[in-house]
């Protein structure tokens, strides 16, 4: 669940901020490719020193990457990578050498779940009721907050989810439904 936000024309030869998930990917160089960052994934024969490369950092496939460059020119949030490598967090701003730049990003995609057991109690913060193992979910895409999903439930609706505007754990806006990213570069730029 990372994306990394990359600028690339569009039809109208326009350029646009498009993701590029890191879901499904072990490791890879990231490289310019036809104007693009893009990210390679590693071969045997690749001489890895001065390259950068990004790689994960967790089993639990929670969005810990990290970025290992040999590059001095390479920056994180403007500065230089010490020691060759940096813990990524969300809207961190990668600047490759030559003034291109990407994003990480840690953003969720809403989507509505089943909620798993997780041998713990876990309430709603929005109706404050236990979240039951089985119930349908979705979760903040910020900080993974838990909640109720279940607009249309005969027994007893509740639209936890869809009613909270922002969320009450983190107090981010929640995610849209109709599964597109909250947070782009673009917003970056909008004030400039
Ligand atoms: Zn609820
Ligand atoms: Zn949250």
């Amino acid at each position: 669940m990372a994306q990394l936000w990359r600028q690339v024309k569009n039809e109208d030869a326009k350029r646009v901020w498009e993701p590029l998930s890191l879901d499904q990917v072990m490791a890879g160089l990231i490289e310019m490719d036809d104007g693009a960052v893009a990210l390679r994934p590693i071969e045997e024969a690749d001489a890895l020193q001065g390259a950068t490369t990004l790689m994960p950092c967790d089993q639990d496939g929670e969005g810990h990457w990290a970025i290992l460059t040999g590059d001095p020119a390479v920056r994180v949030n403007g500065e230089a990578i010490r020691l060759g490598i940096h813990l990524l967090a969300d809207r961190d701003e990668i600047r490759l050498p030559g003034g291109v730049r990407a994003f990480f990003s840690t953003e969720r995609l809403s989507q509505s779940e089943v909620m798993p057991d997780l041998g713990r109690q876990v309430t709603c913060p929005c109706c404050l009721l236990e979240l039951l193992p089985g119930q349908q979910v979705r979760r903040c895409s910020r900080c993974g907050a838990w909640y109720h999903d279940m607009p249309d439930d005969p027994d007893r609706p509740l639209p936890c989810y869809t009613i909270a505007p922002t969320c009450k754990s983190c107090r981010q806006p929640l995610p849209a439904l109709d599964g597109t990213f909250v947070w782009t570069p673009e917003e970056l730029y909008r004030h400039v």
